[in-house]
C-alpha cells in the first residue's frame, strides 16, 4: 500500500517507540509530567515565545487560539479556504461565539489591500474585527508557503489596527525547511502560533501552541475547560521531542519527492499546482478520465490518494520512500492509459 493520502498516515518508527517507551511521565494537570514540560520549553525556544502548551490536537490549538484572541461577537478575519473554515465543524462559532469573515485568496494568502478593504466596511452595524488568523504552509492550496515579506505586511498591519493574529502552523516546519526563513521569525509578529507533530513530523498525536505568558495562561483555563488536559502526556511528548530532534531536516525530502510527483504527473498531460512543499493537488480530467475514477482506480491498484474539490492530492511523508513514488507514478500511468 502506497498511502498518499495524508501525512498524517504515518506510523511511528522503531526508535520513536523506543523514546516514547523511555520517557519519563507524571501528572501533566499539576505541571509535573517532565518530558511535557520539556517539549513546551522546546517549542517556546523554536518559536521565539514565553511560552507554549502541549493540546492533544492541532484542531484544539485553532479552538482555542480563537477563543483566547477575540471576545464574543467579534469578527474573525481568514482565508476561504483556510482548514479553521473548512474543517473544524464550525468550532469558532460555537466555543468562541465569534463571526468568520473569509477572504477570498490566492495560494491560501491575502494582502492588506483585502484586509483594509473589508476593515472600510466598518459601521454600528459591524462588530469589531479582532483577529486575523493565517496557514503556513497552506493545506488546501497546494502546501504553499506565504512570501516572507507578504506576511510580514499583514502582520504589521494587523498591529497598527490593534488586531491580533494567530497562526495555524500545523505545517510550519515545511514552510520553514522550503523557505530558509526560521520558525522564530515566521513567528515574531504574531501572538499565537502553532506546530503539529501528528502531520510530517511523524508523531502519532498533539500539537503545541505558543505565545506570550499571558496568553497561554488562558490557553490553560481553555485546555481544562474543552477536556484537552492530559496525564501522562509526556508519553506522546517524547514522540514529539524525538520528532523535532529527527524528523525536521528531512521534510526536505518530502518536498523534492512531491516535486517528482509532480513532473511525472505533467508529463502525463494533468493540470498539476506546483508543489512548494509536500503536497501536490492535480487534475486528470485532461487525460480522459474523472478525478473520481482516477482515485478509485488507483485506490485498486494499492495508492491512496484522496479527491478534494475537483482536485486530487497527493501528500508525501516520512513513510514514502523514492520506490514508493515511482511504483505511485507508474500505477497513475497504468490508470491513465487504460
Ligand atoms: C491537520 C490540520 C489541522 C488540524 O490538526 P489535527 O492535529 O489533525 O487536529 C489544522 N490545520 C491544518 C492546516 C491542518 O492541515
Amino acid at each position: 500500500m502506497i498511502n498518499l493520502y495524508s501525512d498524517t498516515q504515518t506510523v511511528p518508527t522503531e526508535n520513536m517507540r523506543k523514546a516514547i517507551a523511555d520517557a519519563e511521565v507524571g501528572d501533566e494537570h499539576s505541571r509535573s509530567d517532565p518530558t511535557t514540560l520539556l517539549l513546551e520549553n522546546k517549542v517556546a525556544e523554536l518559536l521565539g515565545k514565553e511560552e507554549a502548551v502541549f493540546l492533544p490536537s492541532g484542531t484544539m490549538c485553532n479552538l482555542i487560539g480563537v477563543a483566547i484572541n477575540t471576545s464574543p461577537g467579534d469578527v474573525v478575519m481568514l482565508e476561504s479556504n483556510g482548514h479553521i473554515l473548512r474543517s473544524e465543524t464550525g468550532g469558532p462559532a460555537i466555543v468562541s461565539n465569534v463571526l468568520t469573515d473569509p477572504v477570498d485568496g490566492e495560494k491560501g494568502q491575502f494582502t492588506v489591500a483585502q484586509i483594509e478593504q473589508r476593515l472600510d466596511q466598518t459601521s454600528r452595524y459591524r462588530p469589531p474585527t479582532s483577529l486575523i488568523c493565517l496557514e503556513q504552509t497552506h493545506n488546501f492550496a497546494g502546501g504553499t508557503v506565504w512570501p516572507l515579506q507578504l506576511w510580514e505586511e499583514v502582520c504589521s498591519f494587523a498591529k497598527s489596527k490593534e488586531m491580533r493574529v494567530h497562526v495555524d502552523g500545523a505545517r510550519l516546519l515545511n514552510a520553514v525547511v522550503a523557505s530558509g526563513v526560521s520558525a522564530e521569525t515566521w513567528a515574531s509578529q504574531v501572538d499565537t502560533i502553532w506546530i503539529d507533530f501528528s502531520k510530517g513530523l511523524g508523531a502519532p498525536m498533539g500539537a503545541c501552541i505558543a505565545g506570550s505568558a499571558e496568553l497561554i495562561d488562558k490557553a490553560w483555563l481553555w485546555k481544562h475547560r474543552l477536556g484537552g488536559a492530559m496525564r501522562q502526556s509526556g508519553l506522546m511528548a517524547a514522540a514529539a521531542i524525538y520528532a523535532l530532534d529527527e524528523n525536521v531536516e528531512r521534510l526536505r525530502e518530502d518536498h523534492a519527492r512531491a516535486k517528482r510527483l509532480a513532473e511525472a504527473l505533467k508529463e502525463l498531460g494533468a493540470e498539476v499546482v506546483e508543489p512548494e512543499t509536500n503536497i501536490v493537488f492535480f487534475d486528470m480530467t485532461s487525460c480522459g478520465k474523472s478525478n473520481y475514477e482516477v482515485v478509485q482506480e488507483l485506490s485498486k491498484k494499492d495508492v491512496q490518494v484522496s479527491e478534494i474539490g475537483n482536485q486530487i492530492r497527493a501528500v508525501t511523508h516520512l513513510d514514502i520512500g523514492d520506490a514508493d513514488i515511482e511504483s505511485a507514478i507508474s500505477a497513475i500511468t497504468q490508470v491513465v492509459n487504460d
